[in-house]
């Protein structure tokens, strides 16, 4: 209720006064005080969305004066399976990913940072749409060209290095076992050859006698601190020890972006082409040949290829590399592949793990051998904010600055928890250069800022790795990818905001949520780490000693114990695991989530009543979609409309195509304007689609409808490997022609449990939990004199309100006919 948050918000104003009582300004006050207005509501509906608290009871009918009108009644029916076990309308206790959900560290991730917010409102201001950038998916291109007026640069000067620059306390040194080999690794990547680098690496000192334990075990774990060659190296052993013989080396990897940059690498060590000797496959794109003998993937890629060859009879060793991320699919292999080492004594399997807790990996596989490469690293200053930082990106961008006038040479390395705020930080950060330079008439020394995040261009991203021009200073501004997958030489500076975007399922939103929580010691720690890789460095850490202590848990919960389950389930299901339960996970799921899993599987019809996969089920299980689309795919065969179903789920499968630059945002709106088909985004996917292909596939075509050209290219591909899983199964691509009603149909078969009714202009609830829910101003929805009573949507996008993303219009006797579990028709 309102009154606590109130409260809650006025004892941290007072406590963080408390701490910083003298050095908190008048501004600084009279910010807070505003904050903790708008708060009250903010935080409300944060709560909402973590599911701690309900939102509007369950409607069971809503009024309606226009009587010819049907009336939608809303129940929710619980398959027999559950058992009495009650889904939805228990409250549910989410696995929260956080130790304390009122302590500082906590309070200030839900909050946000007001710099971004700032930036933000700054770069959309004098734009009709509002706010349109946040789905837009704008390039850093657009943030650092943006052209700025005179007044706002007078207004930003009054906040460079005055007030709030964060006071560190310094704390004991951080790592202690340093080598006499010391020179700078990106000076020395410059002058030797690929082979001298690998035989500098700590792993070639133990080279042999890893061989050795390899050939002797069937699983070994491996530990090695971040960049001692664990990823790069140890395939190239495997392969030279004669261990691709009889089958592929395979490594997996949790995220796509290592997959691709480390197979990358290894091919210019190996000197082959990427895609021959070495290749990489990820989802929808897949880089191996039949000369392929190093394989990297994501562990999704392998997790699927299991649904073909139970026992990866291709493989000969699978190195489950980055094991102690502990991502869903890396969990649910630990199960698997325990049973393939069973079944195949020419089988070898190797855990890596960057920290030290890898007994557990061990005991997990009955207690096999951990071998542990030497660590080569320097020490690594910390040191703690002196009082919380309430705006921690704030903080860190002058932090940066301050590093950049005042230290010596060496890179900087900054962790945020997104893209968003990594965009906002790159621009406040360029921006205070300007305004050094500006002030001190002079060119100041160069600060080359570098993001790095998963959905950045692989040509941008490649750019964290090379050496800046003209010598300058590089500033990576990276997500947590940083922490321990990539590996850039040269970082002497370490900010850690202390805060990361972390993943978990709320069983009572019944969806997953990315929000931003602290992040763990054992996190913070490998943070600090990457400081001491080249010389002896610093971390500064953005928060304060007793926060690390006290606020941080010790290690990261395991994703398979806070997310959605379905697809896991399906697979599991598919692989003949019949009891969830007792499958064989080195932490188990809280059963809450499995069984509200199955209950959404359920739901959309792929599973039966006892908790059977049904035929459906099954054929959903072939496509690498989530299970929703997988299901709108297969509504589309029933519904005869697959060619143009088949299309959106490829549209939807790949990042925004909708090109918006800056300095022609209107011009571009309108481009984007003339796609809108009115009742539906998903349509209006589709008639893009259409419109390039009759245009040829043209490149220069989406150039001048503020396309972008490679995310269409991705879908045709996205689209050509899906039909061809629907050949397979002998599905025929069968087509609606220009009728399109029925393809909304078959986007609300799969969707319906998204639905939401009209509430006012652009706002909606959804029907089944009251979770408010906005049109997006770049929805074809918003704007057009058409605001349908009932919509679906793709999925909520949590920003400063909640947006449906794609949007589509769809009729109550749907929701009926398709959700009969949760929707009827009043006779
Ligand atoms: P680990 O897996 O133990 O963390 P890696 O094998 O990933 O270590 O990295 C070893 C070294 O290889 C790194 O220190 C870095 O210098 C180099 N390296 C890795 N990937 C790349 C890349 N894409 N570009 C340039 N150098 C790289
Ligand atoms: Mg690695």
């Amino acid at each position: 209720d309102e009154m606590t948050f109130k409260k809650r918000e006025a004892d941290m104003a007072k406590r963080l006064s408390r701490r910083d009582g003298s050095k908190m300004s008048l501004a600084q006050s009279q910010k807070m005080s505003q904050l903790s207005a708008d708060n009250a509501q903010w935080e409300d509906r944060q709560l909402l969305r973590s599911g701690a608290v309900r939102g509007t009871e369950l409607q069971t009918e809503f009024e309606d004066e226009d009587e010819n009108r049907v009336i939608l009644l809303v129940h929710d029916t619980k398959p027999p399976f559950l058992d009495g076990r009650v889904v939805y309308t228990k409250q549910a206790e989410p696995v929260m990913p956080v130790k304390d959900a009122t302590s500082d560290m906590a309070i200030i991730a839900r909050k946000g940072s007001a710099l971004v917010r700032e930036v933000r409102e700054k770069q959309s201001s004098n734009k009709s749409r509002q706010r349109f950038w946040e789905l837009a998916g704008s390039k850093l291109g657009d943030i650092l060209g943006v052209e700025k007026s005179a007044e706002q640069i007078d207004a930003d000067k009054e906040h460079v290095g005055e007030e709030g620059e964060v006071d560190f306390k310094e704390h004991a040194k951080f790592s202690s076992h340093m080598k006499q080999k010391g020179e700078a690794a990106s000076e020395f990547s410059k002058t030797k050859s690929l082979t001298e680098q690998r035989q500098y690496l700590p792993i070639f000192s133990v080279r042999e006698e890893l061989l050795q334990v390899v050939r002797e075990n069937q699983v070994v774990v491996v530990v090695g601190e971040t960049g001692s060659g664990k990823t790069t190296q140890m395939t190239q052993y495997l392969h030279e020890d004669g261990h691709s013989t009889y089958g592929m080396i395979g490594c997996t990897q949790p995220r796509r972006v290592a997959a691709m940059s480390v197979a990358k690498r290894v091919s210019e060590e190996m000197e082959c082409e990427l895609g021959d000797k070495v290749g990489y496959a990820i989802r929808f794109e897949d880089v191996t040949g039949p000369n392929t003998i190093i394989k990297y993937m994501t562990d999704g890629v392998l997790l699927r290829e299991t649904l073909r060859e139970p026992d990866l009879d291709q493989y000969n060793v699978v190195i489950m590399d980055e094991a102690h991320e502990r991502s869903l699919n890396t969990d649910v292999l630990f199960g698997i592949l325990k049973q393939v080492v069973a079944r195949r004594r020419d089988f070898k399997l190797i855990v890596t793990s960057a920290t030290l807790n890898a007994q557990k990996f061990s005991n997990f596989f009955g207690s096999v051998p951990v071998f542990r490469i030497p660590g080569r690293t320097f020490p690594v200053n910390i040191l703690y904010s002196k009082s919380p930082c309430e705006d921690y990106v704030d903080a860190a961008v002058k932090q940066v600055m301050s590093i950049h006038i005042s230290c010596p040479p060496g890179d900087i390395l900054i962790f945020m928890t997104g893209q968003d705020e990594i965009e906002c930080t790159c621009f406040a950060i360029s921006e205070r250069m300007e305004q050094l330079e500006a002030n001190a008439r002079k060119a100041a020394a160069p600060l080359s800022i570098l993001p790095i995040y998963s959905q950045l261009p692989s040509d941008l991203q490649a750019k964290i790795f090379q050496k800046a021009e003209g010598g300058a200073r590089k500033c990576i501004v990276a997500t947590n990818i940083a922490e321990t997958s990539l590996t850039v030489d040269g970082i002497l500076y370490v900010i850690d905001t202390g805060y990361g975007k972390i993943k978990f399922y709320n069983p009572r939103m019944g969806m997953d949520a990315l929000q931003v929580f602290p992040v763990s010691r054992a996190a913070a720690d490998q943070r600090a780490g990457r400081a001491g890789r080249t010389g002896p460095g610093t971390c500064y850490r953005l928060f304060t000693e007793s926060a690390y202590q006290n606020e941080m848990l010790p290690n990261p919960v395991p994703e398979i114990q806070r997310t959605n389950l379905g697809n896991v389930v399906l697979l599991l299901k598919s692989l003949n695991v019949e009891n969830l339960l007792d499958f064989d996970f080195m932490d188990p799921p809280p059963q809450e989530n499995i069984l509200n899993s199955m209950y959404q599987l359920w739901v959309l019809g792929a599973l039966d009543n006892v908790g059977r996969l049904t035929s459906l089920g099954r054929k959903m299980v072939e496509f690498p979609l989530d299970p929703p689309l997988a299901k709108m795919l297969l509504s589309g065969d029933e519904l005869h409309c697959v060619n143009e179903v088949l299309t959106i789920v490829s549209m939807l499968s790949v990042p925004s195509v909708f090109f918006r630059p800056k300095d022609r945002a209107e011009e571009s709106d309108a481009a984007r304007e003339k796609f809108f088909v009115p009742e539906s985004d998903h349509l209006t996917l589709l008639n893009v689609y259409l419109r390039w292909k009759e245009n040829q596939y043209r490149g220069d075509w989406c150039n001048d409808h503020f396309l972008h050209v490679k995310g269409l290219r991705k879908a045709r591909e996205v689209r050509s490997q899906l039909l061809d899983i629907l050949k397979m199964q002998k599905i025929p691509l069968s087509t609606c022609g220009s009728d399109w009603d029925v393809v909304r149909k078959a986007i609300c078969s799969a969707y319906f449990h998204n639905a939401a009714r009209l509430k006012g202009v652009g706002e909606y609830v959804n029907c089944r939990t009251g979770m408010p829910c906005h049109l997006h101003p770049s929805s074809s929805l918003y704007g057009l004199g058409y605001t349908p009573d009932y919509v679906v949507y793709h999925e909520l996008v949590l920003t400063a309100k909640e947006y449906m993303q794609c949007v589509t219009a769809v009729e109550p006797q749907w929701l009926a006919e398709l959700g009969p579990m949760f929707f009827s028709i009043k006779d």
